[in-house]
């Protein structure tokens, strides 16, 4: 296949680009590289392989033929998404839009990169696709939970009125090789705390929860999500939920660090609770992860420590 990967130079995307030149398909990404990065793709060297410096709010132009766009482009750490608000609403619904225009213009097929985000803070635990969510529009992480959930009703209209085989993943905190030092989120920010023997900056009383999901587990089903005849949302995540305490406990452990933690200021609308409910992902793709935190923290935490001079 002809697949275009949006946010093909981010954490997921050029994961996800990985993947897809690895099953023998031909990639394009598409990035701003506003929160992505080349480096990412360095070490891509294929001829099927090329990328696009584009912004995709604006209207993409693909010669050729398409068959199957993955729309990944956004920030997705919550500083970024602080930090860059507009952008994330605009690639949240301008960008879906152009996305999901491509896909009809192209008669191909579409898989929109959603979020546990559109849970906001939930009042259901573990939360099952069927929840419809607790946000803060007008809040400081609206900007991100709305426009997904837009990117949702939009890529659900595009179905529905336009016929399009379209597929939503609704991902959970993901982690690995490949996520900025700085990008703020917890595992960057408390690993590279831990090898520079600075303080772990846990945020508000650390009994707030997550469940931590390794980059290879969420490729591999958002790539059988893609083949499956499922329209409507699919939860993608690891189910292991610790309080982000004991997951500051586990990095020291991991690190053998001698860092203290210190408390800072839980951020606003911070959900106190994300597990993913996987029933749904199991059933239908035969899906569940492979790869809990004691092997995948020790690969992330080596990439960490290789990069400790950049
Ligand atoms: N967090 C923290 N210290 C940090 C960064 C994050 O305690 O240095 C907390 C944050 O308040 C949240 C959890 O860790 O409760 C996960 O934050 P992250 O930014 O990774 O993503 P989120 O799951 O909130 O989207």
């Amino acid at each position: 296949m002809r697949i275009v990967v949006t946010g093909g130079a981010g954490f997921l995307g050029s994961h996800l680009c990985d993947r897809l030149l690895f099953e023998g398909h031909e990639v394009i990404a598409l990035d701003n590289l506003i929160t992505g990065d080349r480096a990412h793709l360095a070490h891509i060297d294929s001829r099927k392989f090329s990328f696009v410096h584009h912004d995709v709010t604006r209207f993409i132009e693909i010669e050729g033929p398409v068959d199957f766009i993955f729309h990944f482009a956004s920030p997705a750490s919550p500083v970024d998404y602080l930090e860059l608000p507009i952008q994330t609403l605009k690639v949240g619904s301008l960008g879906t839009h152009k996305a999901l225009g491509l896909a009809k213009a192209k008669g191909a097929g579409f898989l929109l990169a959603s979020t546990s985000e559109t849970y906001g803070d939930p009042l259901v635990n573990p939360q099952p696709e069927t929840y419809w969510g607790n946000v803060n529009p007008i809040g400081p992480r609206g900007v991100y939970d709305e426009a997904k959930r837009f990117a949702e009703a939009m890529t659900m209209a595009y179905h529905r009125v336009h016929g399009i085989d379209t597929h939503i993943v609704r991902i959970f905190n993901t982690y690995g090789p490949r996520m900025r030092k700085r990008d703020g989120r917890v595992v960057p920010n408390f690993v590279n705390q831990a090898l520079n023997g600075e303080p772990l900056t846990v945020f508000g009383d650390g009994s707030q929860t997550r469940s931590f999901c390794y980059v290879s587990d969420l490729i591999d089903g958002i790539h059988r999500l893609m083949q499956s005849d499922e329209h409507e949302p699919v939860n993608i995540g690891n189910p292991a939920e610790l309080t982000i305490l004991q997951f500051a406990e586990a990095i020291l452990r991991l690190t053998n660090s001698r860092s203290e933690i210190v408390h800072e200021e839980l951020p606003v609308d911070d959900p106190k609770v994300r597990r993913p409910d996987i029933t749904k992902a199991r059933n239908l793709l035969g899906w569940e992860p492979k790869v809990p935190l004691e092997e995948g923290l020790p690969t992330t935490i080596e990439y960490f420590r290789s990069r400790q001079t950049q």
